[in-house]
């Protein structure tokens, strides 16, 4: 039998850092990540033969379990039409009625391969139909790997970014400028400042990426407004929480019309896929109807679209996010019971099926409360619960994510587990 290990020895010679995304490295949490053999419903199986109960979901997508007969049938029945066509196919057409029938402010949508993809597709968008260049991001907030995407707010006044990676150039990172989530009052203070020059606006409107923080009341809604008043578009970067947090997503959930929105992740059902999609005039500037460019081999792939389809099929079962809801309560209830009898301080946020987990004891509500927390209490949290069978995201600062397929024994196992692990963690 091949070892977790093994392969990772293996992998690291070919692989930097032995994985092709960062955070599966487990840099975070020190030790080295299990490899997966097979995932089905609620649990994961590396390699070596042992179970977990997972909670990262394929960080997002897997919101019905793991494996689920239904998408996977859709996409056997696909693929015995062909991988990939390189023509229109018909699954594009019911995926575009499908997202724009469940999301109103989606009054035409592009299909892409990924989140990120998704995202740098909707800058250029709103920089070609506003004829700005400067876009508003938020410190913590992820929008995949784009080079505009990796700025973080310099030393000194809030505005101009610095970039968070070399490789970005200073003379791109100037174009990003970035504000704390959450801080109305300094939104305010940057539009006054720079509004004729923002073609757009992009946040994660239920921060994921930071664990999971919650907008406060009427925040969102303020953005709107700064948006609408200064001629600049709302991007809602959905590729979390769209699907996730309510069937309609955050726009849905809060109540708000962005111009433009990102998906990805539970949209492809599993497989590689995103969106980008908002209001028609603006999609319309979009090649071939218009001349902003975005292309891609393989998007639309007619794989990928029956996974997706699947998918969403599913989530439209009368009662699915509430039930989601309930159970993630369940959880997240009882973390905290465990931890007030561990006496470990401890908060959670929850939005629907999306939670974090906070060793603090504070409401997380900004970044700096989340940066502030005890990351070396929760890195022994996470191991504790791992060699229970319990895989959390392998970082303090990512969402956890519960599936359809989590049922209330699963809750509770993970509940012992937890009630252990916080008793050793704690020092
Ligand atoms: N936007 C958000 C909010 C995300 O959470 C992510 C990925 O985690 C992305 C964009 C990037 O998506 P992808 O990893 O599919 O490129």
């Amino acid at each position: 039998m091949t070892s977790n290990h093994e392969l990772f020895d293996r992998a690291r010679q070919l692989m930097p850092g032995g994985v092709n995304s960062p955070v599966r490295a487990f840099k975070s949490v020190g030790g080295e990540p299990f490899f997966t053999a097979r995932a089905d419903g609620p649990y994961l199986w590396d390699v070596e033969g042992r179970r977990y109960i997972d909670y990262v979901g394929s960080w997002g997508p897997m919101i019905v379990g793991h494996n689920h007969v239904h998408v996977r049938s859709a996409v056997a029945r696909a693929i015995e039409n062909g991988l990939s066509f390189g023509t229109p196919c018909p699954a594009e057409v019911t995926m575009a009625e499908t997202i724009t029938r469940l999301l109103p402010a989606v009054e035409m949508v592009r299909m892409v391969n990924s989140g990120t993809e998704a995202t740098m597709a909707a800058i250029r968008l709103a920089r070609g139909f506003t004829g700005r260049s400067k876009i508003v991001k938020f410190e913590g907030c992820y929008h995949g790997h784009g080079d505009a995407f990796l700025v973080k707010a310099g030393s000194g006044a809030l505005t101009f970014g610095v970039p968070t990676s070399p490789g970005v150039p200073a003379g791109l990172a100037d174009l990003t400028l970035t504000l704390p989530y959450n801080d109305l009052a300094a939104a305010q203070a940057l539009f006054a400042e720079h509004g004729r020059d923002i073609a757009g606006l992009i946040i994660e409107p239920v921060a994921g990426n930071m664990n999971c923080i919650p907008p406060r009341p009427g925040y969102l809604q303020g953005l709107r407004e700064l948006c609408t008043q200064h001629g600049a578009l709302l991007i809602f970067d959905e590729v979390m929480t769209g699907f996730r947090v309510a069937l309609g997503g955050a726009q849905a959930l809060y109540g708000i019309t962005p111009d433009l929105s990102t998906f990805g992740k539970i949209i492809g059902g599993g497989m590689p896929v995103g969106a980008y999609g908002g209001r028609r005039e603006v999609m319309q500037q979009i090649a071939p109807a218009g001349p902003v460019y975005q292309a891609g081999t393989l998007s639309g792939n007619p794989v990928a679209m029956a996974a997706g389809l699947a998918m969403l099929e599913l989530i439209q079962t009368p009662g699915f996010y509430a039930e989601i809801e309930r159970k993630t309560r369940l959880l997240t209830d009882g973390l905290r019971a465990m931890a007030v009898e561990a006496g470990v301080a401890m908060t959670t946020n929850q939005v629907c099926g999306m939670f974090g987990i906070f060793f603090t004891d504070q409401t997380v509500e900004t970044f700096a409360q989340a940066t502030a927390c005890d990351t070396a209490l929760f890195n022994r949290f996470f191991h504790g619960m791992l060699k229970r069978g319990v895989y959390l995201a392998p970082s303090a600062f990512e969402a956890g994510f519960l599936s359809s397929a989590h049922d209330d024994d699963v809750i509770a196992e993970t509940l012992r587990a937890a009630r252990e692990a916080l008793r050793e963690a704690r020092q």
